[in-house]
């Protein structure tokens, strides 16, 4: 689960992460509001869950209410990356004299949370990991011990070379640290982390992301979740139960199993074809389950067929059929649907097929390679 920028600022804010206080408002009468609270100039940033903001114009600067006003009635109902717009930020404008980018990850291959320092901040760091990795330091750390003291300082001196910017950077780590450990964060991010002509050293972005298996146990977490701000597709299925990730392809995908749901994403992309989704019913797959998905791949106007992977263990594939019967019974698929189902009740799921005049796939190659040439006579 993502965090918009305000929720994020507030985590790091209570571990005392330096950071200007600010407002966030719903309207332009709102923002102009809040900026004449704060005196001086400020900044109007778009709360949504994606980085580039200030690429794509929604981070302003404004010198006075009125600008402010300006700006908000710009980038509130502006769309950045599909994500529309409902509230922005507005916080005193820092000047600065250096950006620098800190992030703490839950990295796959060290199994446990990596740090990520680099001094060329304020850009995305995925451009710098890709031209100039060596501008990053990384650090893998043992969650057992934390970040170390010595840990902190060695990280911000690959940042700063003044001492008092270090000691404020490295406790700055250690707090953002802290913030990763206590609530279940996949992500937490400070993007950029400045300086003044000053020398203060203040967090001028927050990114954090909360991994959804610590949601049953913190409800003071599940509760920052904006709804309003995902991908339609996505909540509705999270309502009916099931792990669904929209992509960008046209190939809409019904598996059961996370990892054959992505076996068989690579073996749509093997074949030349590009999935719509990663989705997976479960283990126990009602037909209920099978109609939802059905409803959700089909509500998204990319998809030119579908693909269901089914392999029956606890799954019984004669309800996967039965789900296919009672989805196109309730409402119109327009688009072509192949299916590869084996396993337990095959007999009897290839049968509710043949009722409906359908067929059956038995192998996962032969159902790819179906689909993906469905879709390019559809192209
Ligand atoms: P992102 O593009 O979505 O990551 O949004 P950021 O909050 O990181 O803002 C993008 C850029 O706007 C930063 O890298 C800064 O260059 C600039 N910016 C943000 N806040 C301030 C501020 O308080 N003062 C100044 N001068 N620039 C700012
Ligand atoms: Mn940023």
């Amino acid at each position: 689960m993502n965090l918009h920028e305000y929720q994020a600022r507030e985590l790091l804010k209570a571990a005392g992460v330096p950071m200007f206080d600010g407002g966030v408002a719903s309207t332009p009468a709102e923002a102009e509001a809040i900026a004449r609270r704060l005196g001086g100039t400020v900044v109007v940033k778009a709360q949504v869950h994606s980085g580039g903001r200030g690429k794509a114009g929604g981070v302003k600067l404004a010198k006075t209410p009125e600008e402010t006003r300006v700006h908000a009635e710009a980038i509130l109902g502006m769309t950045i990356k599909g994500l529309v717009v409902a509230k922005v930020l507005v916080v005193p404008a820092a000047e600065i004299a250096s950006e620098s980018y800190v992030g703490l990850i839950m990295d796959r291959a060290s199994q446990g949370p990596v740090f990520m320092v680099s001094a060329a901040g304020g850009m995305d760091i995925e451009e710098v990991a890709a031209t100039a990795p060596e501008k990053i330091t990384r650090l893998a750390i043992d969650p057992v011990y934390g970040l170390l003291p010595h840990q902190a300082l060695g990280l911000a001196f690959s940042l700063y070379e003044d001492y008092a910017q270090v000691k404020t950077a490295a406790r700055i780590m250690q707090q953002l640290y802290q913030v990763f450990a206590a609530n279940g964060c996949s992500l937490a991010e400070v993007n950029p982390l400045v300086t003044t002509p000053e020398g203060q050293v203040l967090a001028l972005d927050a990114k954090i992301s909360i991994d959804d298996n610590e949601l049953p146990r913190r409800p003071d977490l599940a509760a920052l979740r904006d709804d309003s701000a995902e991908a339609p597709s996505e909540v509705t299925a999270r309502a009916a139960g099931l792990t669904f990730i929209k992509l960008d392809g046209n190939v809409g995908c019904v598996v059961n199993g996370a990892g054959l749901a992505m076996a068989t994403m690579d073996l749509v992309k093997y074949y030349g074809g590009e999935p719509a989704n990663f989705l997976d019913i479960g283990g126990s797959s009602n037909p209920e389950k099978v109609v939802n998905a059905l409803r959700i791949i089909t509500s998204d106007p990319a998809v030119k067929a579908i693909l269901f992977n089914i392999f029956g263990g606890i799954t019984r594939t004669d309800d996967v059929a039965n789900g296919i019967k009672t989805a196109l019974e309730q409402f119109p698929v327009k688009v072509p649907i192949v299916v590869r189902l084996t396993g337990t009740n095959e007999a009897q799921a290839v049968k509710i097929l043949q009722g409906i005049g359908m067929t059956a796939l038995g192998d996962m190659d032969d159902a790819v390679k179906r689909v993906v040439a469905v879709v390019k006579e559809a192209a």
